[in-house]
């Protein structure tokens, strides 16, 4: 029951507004990662790109139509397959279906 309740709070505030953070601190080889509704960035000057907005947003999106529990299993998942079809970490982490989602969301 409280497992459900915590799903279903985490589920929630993936719907506030996204907040933005620094995480340089912790990003070593990626510009910016979002766990709705945070948004971390590694630099500053990425909040002026639209591009880099869009993509993230995207993320936010799919975050909220998917539960975030849910769209990190199917993301690890989706990894995971990719790799395991012999693909190496860039094309496996390129080719994650939320990831070709975000980069067509950059272009709208
Ligand atoms: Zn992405």
């Amino acid at each position: 029951m409280i497992i459900w309740i915590l799903f279903l709070c985490w589920w929630l505030i993936a719907f506030l507004p996204p907040i933005y953070i620094n995480g340089k601190w912790f990003m070593k080889n990626i510009a910016g990662l979002t766990l709705a509704p945070f948004i971390f960035f590694k630099k500053k000057e990425y909040l002026n790109s639209e591009r880099f907005i869009k993509h993230e947003r995207a993320h936010v999106f799919q975050q909220r139509v998917f539960p975030p529990l849910l769209f990190l299993i199917i993301y690890g998942l989706n990894y995971v397959i990719n790799r395991t079809n012999g693909m190496n970490h860039y094309n496996a982490y390129h080719n994650i279906i939320f990831e070709k989602l975000a980069r067509a969301a950059e272009k709208e």
